[in-house]
């Protein structure tokens, strides 16, 4: 096992390690920014490293910095959370050379994962189900006429290198078409530094349903169900539960054993997530996440797995602790994430928290790296806390969220929880009645306006 982990990232997700890392008796190395000084991370690892001014570039993305804090420090191994340098293949790479363990897949897998038409490629091989489209990328705009005729419109352009929702767009029409390729290369380039884009048949009501994976790198490699992310604003997730409750026990187990199968045959190592969309009955692959997700924790809710301790375990080579056999599903979790914005309008807050109060009881759990007093920097996401509710039934889960959310404080900045007492009092979120365009169109319809 290691003895030392350096957790290259901030926030709620460094915490989240941090403790999975205690309990298996390693010692934690902090890294942060200059306008982290105060953030919790930092007050509860054994040391910390500080990396960089406040800009994501010279600081939880300067990949020389975080080497030199590992040599430093004598850590022997980093584990990246998500987003910032957790799905960057060169950074895996590095410290490969470094012999300094990351806690995660192979960056062969990585950059294959990171291309988005790589992966689909590579889906499709391993016997997973695509959405239909081009086979590769698209370069000429008569080649994309030809390819979305046979497709059937609508069609959706997508960003080789996307993420985040950013370089995609609908063409309903042959016309269309044409801008949207254009704009879509534009966002691209300006995002990525990539302009490599590619089509999609454009589903209409599908469900965002998603299926955690752990492999331990030698063969062997298992599902944990689904987690359902449809509630989206801006293609960016809002409330994730699970199970989903579109599926039934046969969708479930049939899909689940296609997944393990596919990540038994790439030789995995680690947690991803193999994301889908899902309409009449049929899944279509999406893109691979090679990471521990920001929703994550409800599938621990539901498993009792702790999946960052999995992938520490993984990571040092000591296989998997669980089985196919022992992944079982026990009742119901939902996550509500929590920003730091205005609950209409979506308009980031940030700044001094004059009071927090997490609410708690049976079945309640709150990932949050904010305190009392503490001032939330303007230069990082806007996630204050993730609520993460399990009741026996979605039911149960359903009341239990609601009175949670009563219960949860907040004050000197403003947060999302408005929106998430909203939704959980909705008659076809209490059904489960949703899909990706639901919540967009639930805003656009004024659900969330204040009454006149
Ligand atoms: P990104 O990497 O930018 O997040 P994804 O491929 O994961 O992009 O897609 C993000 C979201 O965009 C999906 O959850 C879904 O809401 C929507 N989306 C993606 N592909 C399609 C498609 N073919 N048809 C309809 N919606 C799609």
């Amino acid at each position: 096992m290691f003895d030392k982990v350096l957790i290259a990232n901030r926030g709620e997700i460094a915490l989240r390690i941090l403790r999975a890392c205690k309990e298996l008796g390693i010692a934690t190395v902090a890294v942060h920014s200059t306008a982290d000084a105060d953030a919790m991370h930092v007050k509860l690892a054994d040391e910390s490293v500080c990396i960089g001014p406040p800009a994501p570039r010279d600081s939880y993305l300067n990949i020389p910095s975080i080497i030199a804090a590992c040599e430093i420090t004598g850590a022997d191994a980093v584990h990246p959370g998500y987003g910032f340098l957790s799905e960057n293949a060169r950074f895996a790479e590095v410290l490969e050379k470094h012999k300094i363990a990351f806690i995660g897949p192979t960056s062969e897998h990585i950059r294959t994962m990171g291309d988005k038409i790589e992966a689909k490629r590579t889906a499709k091989a391993l016997g997973i189900p695509v959405v239909p489209g081009s086979e590769g990328g698209i370069t000429d705009d008569v080649e994309a006429k030809r390819i979305a005729a046979g497709i059937g419109y609508p069609v959706l352009v997508k960003a080789a290198a996307g993420g985040g929702g950013r370089g995609m767009k609908v063409a309903r029409t042959e016309d269309d078409l044409v801008e949207a390729l254009q704009t879509a290369r534009t966002e691209a380039k300006a995002a990525f530094g990539d302009d490599a884009v590619y089509l999609e048949k454009y589903l209409e009501k599908p469900r965002h349903i998603e299926i955690q994976v752990l492999g331990d790198g030698q063969g062997d490699a298992i599902h944990l169900v689904e987690r359902d992310c449809s509630l989206q604003r801006r293609h960016q997730k809002v409330w994730e539960e699970g199970p989903s409750p579109a599926l039934n026990t046969e969708a479930r187990d049939r899909i689940g054993g296609i997944v393990a199968n596919a990540m038994k045959k790439l030789g995995y190592r680690g947690a991803g997530t193999i994301e889908f969309l899902y309409e009449n009955g049929e899944f279509y692959f999406i893109e691979m996440n090679t990471r521990i997700q920001v929703e994550h924790p409800v599938t621990e809710m539901i498993t009792g797995i702790d999946l960052v301790n999995e992938q520490i375990k993984v990571a040092a080579g000591a296989g998997l602790s669980v089985k196919q056999s022992d992944v079982k599903v026990n009742g119901h979790a939902i996550e509500c994430r929590v920003n730091a914005e205005h609950p209409a309008t979506f308009r980031p807050s940030p700044g001094l928290v004059s009071y927090f109060h997490p609410p708690g009881g049976l079945g309640v759990r709150v990932d949050s790296a904010v305190y009392q007093g503490y001032r939330i920097p303007p230069n990082y996401d806007s996630l204050v806390a993730k609520l993460i509710v399990h009741g026996r039934t979605r039911n149960e889960c359903l009341m239990r969220l609601r009175r949670a959310l009563d219960e949860f404080v907040v004050d000197g900045i403003e947060t999302t929880l408005p929106l998430f007492r909203t939704l959980v009092r909705n008659a076809e979120i209490q059904d489960g009645l949703y899909d990706i365009h639901w919540l967009e169109k639930f805003l656009k319809a004024g659900g969330m306006d204040e009454p006149a």
